[in-house]
């Protein structure tokens, strides 16, 4: 391995690397991810990041949190840059560490703008994205010729914490068989009724799927009409992703690791052999 990362770009003093940790589990973290870790003098994590990856950091490596902790705001956006830019200054090599894809819902491009701006180099290490990735663990993919040829990603709330208003509803639900949603728990009722009210059918499957690819991970399977009660009943808790169409049913022939831990796996989860067979005519 140690080879292997030999030929991987040497993270200089001054720098940032602004790293995607994947969803969760630290086998998915990227090569690039794995050597700035061991190379960065201050690592600056946000709360999706677990203790395991943390644990991979140097041994003198400088940790700063900057995400939220118990139910306080979390520091500004600002505050957070222009701590890199400062670190950055101080001739460190600074990885900022963020959960799934920095691109993605993660406010990456605010931080490396601010990079841009104070002249302080820089490079992006994307990661897996729990809307991809973290389904995947729970056996759905988020494409399945069958099923979808588009799909969506969507935040469930946006700065101000409440359903963006800046979404075109009716094309998402008119055009897009599926939907994956960041950020979703607290505003799914008002989700839910706004791809309702837009022509998707109550008994459409939704797959909810919290603490993906951590060993706290539970998948809670449901449809439109009823997954407000049902994550009210079954109390599972974000961070999660919820997963709107078709592609969910695959989950009862994907789910390998539901199958490493005995489940049987069907193997035609969308239910083409079982289809009633046509009467023949005479
Ligand atoms: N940049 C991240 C997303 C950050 S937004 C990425 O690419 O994955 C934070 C949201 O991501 C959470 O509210 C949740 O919806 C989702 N999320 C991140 N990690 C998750 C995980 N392990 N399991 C379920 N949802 C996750």
């Amino acid at each position: 391995m140690d080879k292997l990362l030999l030929d991987l770009p040497e993270f200089q003093p001054g720098w940032v690397w602004l790293v995607g940790g994947g969803p969760g589990d630290a086998g998915l973290l990227t090569l690039y991810a794995l050597h700035a870790l061991r190379s960065a003098d201050v690592l600056v994590y946000d709360a999706l990041v677990g203790e395991d990856i943390l644990k991979m950091a140097r041994p003198d490596c400088l940790l700063e949190y900057a995400g939220k902790r118990g139910g306080k705001p979390s520091p500004k956006q600002t505050d957070i840059s222009q701590r890199l830019v400062q670190l950055a200054r101080e001739g460190k090599r600074v990885l900022r560490l963020k959960g799934g894809d920095p691109f993605v819902f993660g406010r990456g491009g605010e931080e490396a703008l601010t990079l841009v701006e104070a002249k302080v180099p820089f490079r992006i290490v994307p990661g897996i994205s729990s809307g991809i990735g973290g389904l995947a663990y729970a056996g759905i993919p988020v494409t399945h010729r069958e099923c979808n040829s588009a799909v969506t990603f969507l935040t469930g709330h946006n700065a101000n914490g409440i359903v963006p208003d800046n979404i075109n509803w009716a094309g998402i639900a008119q055009g897009s068989p599926v939907i994956v949603i960041y950020m979703a728990i607290k505003h799914l009722g008002e989700i839910a009724a706004r791809l309702m009210e837009n022509g998707r059918l109550p008994d459409e499957p939704v797959g909810i799927v919290s603490k993906a690819s951590t060993p706290q991970q539970e998948v809670l399977e449901t449809t439109l009409g009823s997954c407000v009660q049902d994550v009210e009943t079954s109390g599972i808790q974000p961070p999660a992703l919820v997963v709107v169409g078709e592609v969910v049913r695959l989950r009862s022939g994907l789910d390998w690791l539901g199958a490493i831990n005995g489940r049987i796996l069907d193997s035609d989860p969308l239910g083409h052999r079982k289809a009633p067979e046509k009467t023949a005519s005479a």
